[in-house]
């Protein structure tokens, strides 16, 4: 209901214009503030896109947008070809705003300026959205307050406000900056990469390992071209000696068939048997199994997680809890969990990796994604739910994900319900099953890549003759 003021002249009245970005992400908000300002006895014009008010036209009915006596909603074009489709492509919509709206605005402005309705006092402020600074230029023009609202955290928004000085510092945009990688984001960069002291030791220890790389006859990789084509061709115009992928080195090793060479083993823990036997009671592609390698720490709270989301997925799990994965105490898992998961759960130390990736049982790999976790995934045809803690887990993790179809990452910050979901994701859903299916293609490419007329078999071969032996 107008109230008494409202219904008379009142050149007094503050008259706040808002331009939101015409999303629904942006909009919402910036309508609560219009709602808050005209609250507080502002006049308010609502400023949509043709487009915008078409949408909520057809969504919320023909009056929806009527406002109140002192909140109106007015439009201006966006500059795009009118569509019926609800969402614009975003650089389009940003491009052709920010190029073609300033003189609507300005017609608008005058308008409501020289209004004959004595019920809408002239514009004395502007509130846009803080990528919709072309009105900068209007409240400029009127010598009037101009408040910029960005709908973003405080972080995203300190992060946009360096995006001037990661470019200057060189570190975006990516593509150039390191050839061959592929969507990379800088926190997938190696983690030692994350510090600010210049004198950090592992920053400077990579460096200058790196730059003697040089000085080597070649360079070998544990890993197959194929899995990394894109990579091997940067490499190869790089200021290095040949860079020759020899991987998988396990299936390499497996064709020479030699049991003297088996029986050398490098477990730092000792293997707890019973887990093979055990997989062989279960069904094929049944059982998910959770191990983070060697190295990494983690809480006791996050093990909690792990293991009620892996209790509530329902599904068979083999789960190896190495003696110091947690940091400071032994990990304790919680009794019930224990005991409603004793069925279907094998909990171990320790165990023989490569044989339990390749054991038809085993569906899918909760990994840390180390590089030679990964690799193993790979070669027993494995799809994984990545959870990359630091050094180069989370380039490991992007390119699962994102280069070879056969990844999920995980939230660093675990819970139980992630956990729960994406187990069932990977060993029930139908995206678990297109990852499986391609994990079964990588398989068959490392295999190829192995066998004698393979480019791992053959990289190996030239790095043996015409490297190691080439002096003789
Ligand atoms: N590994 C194993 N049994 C285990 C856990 C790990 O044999 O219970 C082996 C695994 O097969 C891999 C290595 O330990 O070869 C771990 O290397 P990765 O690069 O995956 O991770 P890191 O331990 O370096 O973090």
């Amino acid at each position: 209901e107008p109230t008494k003021m409202e219904s008379v002249a009142n050149p007094e009245k503050p008259h706040a214009l808002c331009i939101p970005y015409p999303s629904q992400g942006h909009i919402n908000p910036m309508l609560k503030l219009a709602k808050l300002l005209h609250h507080n006895g502002f006049h308010i014009t609502f400023l949509h896109t043709d487009h915008t008010h078409q949408c909520l036209l057809e969504s919320l009915g023909p009056n929806s947008l009527n406002g109140l006596p002192s909140f109106h909603f007015r439009t201006i074009p966006d500059g795009l070809p009118s569509t019926s489709t609800s969402t614009r492509n975003t650089p389009s919509l940003c491009r052709s705003m920010s190029e073609t709206c300033l003189p609507h605005l300005r017609n608008l402005i005058s308008e409501l300026n020289h209004s004959s309705s004595s019920n809408v006092p002239p514009v004395t402020c502007i509130i846009s959205d803080g990528v919709m600074s072309f009105s900068l230029d209007a409240a400029q023009e009127l010598g009037i307050p101009h408040v910029l609202f960005w709908t973003t955290g405080a972080c995203a928004f300190m992060a946009y406000l360096h995006f001037r000085h990661l470019i200057d510092k060189g570190l975006v945009p990516f593509k150039d900056w390191i050839p061959g990688l592929n969507g990379i984001r800088l926190r997938d960069i190696p983690s030692f990469i994350r510090t600010t002291d210049p004198e950090n030791f592992m920053l400077n220890f990579l460096i200058s390992e790196t730059q003697r790389a040089k000085e080597a006859s070649a360079i070998v990789l544990n890993t197959f071209e194929a899995l990394e084509n894109e990579v091997f061709a940067a490499l190869a115009s790089l200021p290095l000696p040949r860079v020759y992928s020899i991987g998988s080195l396990q299936l390499l090793l497996n064709q020479a068939a030699d049991d003297r060479l088996k029986s050398i083993q490098s477990n730092l823990w000792k293997e707890e048997s019973g887990c093979l036997e055990w997989l062989d009671s279960k069904e094929p592609n049944s059982v998910i199994y959770v191990n983070f390698g060697s190295m990494i720490v983690t809480t006791g709270d996050k093990l909690v997680e792990i293991a009620w989301g892996l209790a509530n997925s329902n599904k068979n799990f083999l789960w190896v809890i190495r003696p110091n994965l947690v940091s400071g105490t032994a990990a304790v898992l919680p009794p019930e969990f224990v005991t409603t998961t004793k069925e279907r759960g094998f909990l171990a130390s320790w165990c023989p990796q490569e044989q339990v990736l390749s054991h038809p049982s085993i569906g899918g790999f909760l990994t840390h994604s180390g590089w030679n976790s990964t690799l193993e995934s790979i070669c027993g045809g494995v799809p994984m739910i990545c959870w990359p803690r630091s050094s180069e887990q989370q380039m490991n993790c992007r390119y699962c994900c994102l280069e070879w179809g056969i990844g999920m990452e995980m939230n660093s910050d675990v819970k139980r319900d992630e956990v729960e979901r994406l187990v069932r994701v990977l060993m029930e859903g139908k995206k678990g099953n297109e990852m499986k299916k391609k994990a079964m293609e990588w398989r068959k490419i490392a295999e190829e890549a192995a066998s004698p007329k393979g480019s791992s078999f053959q990289n190996l071969d030239n790095v043996v003759n015409h490297v190691l032996l080439s002096s003789r």
